[in-house]
């Protein structure tokens, strides 16, 4: 593991050119590797040799800037997914199969709640969901014998609740199951959640990492420190021979360092593919250079412009992590002292009509299906994403009609402020 402070990891953690080859990562835009003998490419297919060969499984472009995410996180090992939803699927379908259970919160990301509830359950995975700020009895009491992992995510998009990561963490542990964590929104710039006790951490790279918008992409990262070997029958998968990958067991030859990521890498990448291309993580790797920078600015805009909303008079409320007052401001300053994120979510008096002329008044903010890149954007859920919904089937939802998410870019806070401005005026 490196010594360096984050913001240098951020840009030279991963990879270092020996004498005379490329100072940046080079893009090995290649799906195959040449061997001499078929004996050498056969130890790599039995995992006895370290090496490429087929970028299906991995490619060299694409572990090195898993490394300097790994390294970001403070893990052990790491791996690119081609999006955020590749990774939480494999995150969890690594250790937990047909019969099994996971304890998750109700305050994650749509998409991870549909991959959780429709499309995991229907391979007979069974969720069960607690809010986030339950209490630790009503979190221990939501565990069975058949449950293989906890998950949550730091900042709930777009809920921006945040997760108590100790007391997760604390229950998991005591009922033998690793706490899985989607650090997307705070990056490791703002937490680490290994440092506060879970196990795996997963990214949807398609937002902060990136930030420019540019490649969809997600990543896993083990903290190395979850036991599999204490429950040898809990996780058969990592403790005894993979019939399927020459009866290797993961756990004696690759450690706790890298059991999980071997695993996940050896059977889930080469059965379900979900790579992203070399091409992508390059671009990654780029937006990574100045996630350091950029994440400050991220939560000097949003706090400014959360600060702003909460005294407007057409505004009806605020929700910001952030932002002193709000219900996880205590729990956001110990997990990220340094700051949340910059998506801020309101009110607009009036409801629905009102929001959706507040966003038809924007000129800077873009109305886009997206938070978390350089430029600021918008979304009213009532009028697009739910816009079939009624009012009241919103409410089911847990979206009001009268929510904005506001994604708070890096522009020049004094733009941000008028263009708000502007837009409620004429809400
Ligand atoms: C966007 C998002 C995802 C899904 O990631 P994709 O890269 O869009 O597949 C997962 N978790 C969180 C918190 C997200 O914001």
């Amino acid at each position: 593991m490196s010594d360096h402070q984050r913001g240098t990891d951020c840009i030279h953690a991963g990879y270092t050119p020996a004498n005379g080859e490329p100072r940046n990562i080079p893009i090995v835009q290649s799906t195959t590797f040449r061997y001499a003998t078929g004996e050498a490419m056969g130890a790599l297919f039995d995992l006895e040799a370290e090496g490429y060969f087929y970028t299906r499984l991995q490619n060299p472009t694409n572990d090195r800037v898993a490394a300097k995410i790994a390294a970001l996180e403070g893990g052990t090992a790491a791996m690119l997914t081609s999006s955020g939803q590749a990774a939480n699927f494999y995150a969890i379908f690594n250790i937990a199969s047909c019969g099994d259970h996971v304890v998750a919160s109700t305050a994650i990301y749509g998409g991870t709640f549909n991959l959780f509830h429709v499309t995991m359950k229907r391979m007979g995975i069974e969720f069960t969901f607690v809010d986030p700020d339950c209490t630790e009895e009503e979190l221990n009491a939501a565990f069975r014998p058949s449950t293989k992992a906890v998950f949550g995510e730091t900042i709930a998009n777009p809920a921006l609740t945040v997760l108590d990561i100790g007391k997760f963490a604390r229950a998991a542990h005591a009922h033998g199951v690793p706490l899985i964590v989607d650090n997307t929104f705070p990056t490791p710039v703002n937490c680490r959640p290994f440092e506060w006790g879970a196990d795996i951490v997963t990214h949807s790279t398609t937002k902060y990492m990136d930030g420019h918008a540019n490649a969809v992409g997600g990543a896993i990262v083990d903290s190395g420190k979850f036991d599999w070997t204490k429950y040898p029958d809990k996780f058969p998968g990592l403790c005894t021979p993979d019939e399927s990958y020459h009866g290797v067991t993961y756990t004696e030859r690759f450690g706790l360092a890298g059991a999980f990521i071997t695993k996940c890498t050896a059977q889930l990448m080469r059965d379900f593919g979900s790579i992203p291309s070399p091409q992508n993580a390059y671009y990654l790797n780029i937006g990574l250079e100045t996630l350091a920078l950029r994440m400050p600015r991220h939560c000097e805009n949003a706090l400014a412009v959360a600060k702003f909303l909460k005294n407007h008079p057409k505004v009806s409320w605020v929700k910001y992590p952030g932002l002193e007052g709000d219900a996880h401001y205590d729990l956001a300053r110990k997990y990220m002292p340094q700051g949340t994120c910059g998506v801020v979510s309101f009110g607009v008096k009036g409801g629905r009509e009102a929001a959706s002329r507040f966003m038809a008044g924007l000129e800077l903010a873009s109305i886009a299906t997206h938070v978390a890149d350089a430029k600021t954007c918008v979304l009213h859920p009532a009028s697009t994403t739910h816009r079939q919904m009624t009012d009241e089937e919103l409410a089911a939802a847990g979206v009001s009609p009268d929510l904005v998410r506001f994604s708070v870019g890096i522009e020049d806070i004094r733009d941000i402020l008028a263009d708000v401005e502007h837009a409620l005026a004429q809400a």
